[in-house]
């Protein structure tokens, strides 16, 4: 297939914003792969801030981590990505150049320890305050499972409500596949 894979298509984005030394969030670690990702791209300079409600998700993102050595490179908070601008650190407010949220829930875990769509706005507002200009905030959106149907349709709703001169939004979804595949919608921060 020459078109892009949905999964494919996130680190694309991510690869476009951030560069060496940049500050970047991973608002959902789940099981660290996303995050082990994003250390690849900080570098030896650059930070990662990832956030999880379940320490089972925090201690398999920091023992992946430690096993690539790249451990230093991320602060992990076993905390709701709703308060990310109270727990990054203020230095790097105006630096943030990419963030991933995986919603839904983390495989092979209680199903009913999901993302909600007030905690995720209330991030992203958060994030469009602290990011750079052109920075990137990739949303992939899961909604096959109890409880995203409604993520997904606030989400859009939001999304699609966003002053157009303060970002740009996409949607990136395969229309004719079975099975409620996850979507992508990307915001750059104008
Ligand atoms: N659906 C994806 C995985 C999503 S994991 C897939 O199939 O690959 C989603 C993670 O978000 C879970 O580990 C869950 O604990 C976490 N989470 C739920 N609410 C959160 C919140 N408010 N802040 C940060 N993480 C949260």
């Amino acid at each position: 297939m020459k078109i892009e894979r949905v999964l494919t298509f996130t680190k694309t984005l991510l690869q476009k914003a951030v560069k060496p030394g940049d500050i970047v969030v991973d608002a959902t670690v789940g099981n660290g792969y996303d995050t082990l990702f994003l250390v690849s791209l900080v570098g030896e300079t650059g930070r990662v801030y990832g956030f999880d409600v379940q320490e089972q998700a925090i201690a398999a993102t920091k023992d992946r981590l430690n096993q690539n050595g790249l451990m230093k490179r991320a602060k992990l908070f076993h905390s709701g990505h709703e308060q990310l601008a109270e727990l990054i650190p203020e230095k790097h407010h105006g630096l943030v150049t990419g963030a991933i949220f995986n919603l839904g829930y983390l495989p092979g875990s209680d199903k009913t320890i999901i993302t909600r769509p007030e905690t995720t706005i209330a991030a992203i507002e958060k994030l469009l305050a602290i990011m750079a200009p052109e920075g990137i905030i990739v949303l992939v959106i899961y909604h096959g499972h109890e409880g995203g149907a409604r993520e997904r349709d606030t989400l859009m709703d939001y999304c699609q409500q966003l002053d157009q001169k303060t970002a740009h939004v996409l949607k990136y979804q395969f229309l004719n596949q079975q099975n409620n595949p996850p979507f992508i919608v990307a915001i750059e921060k104008r």
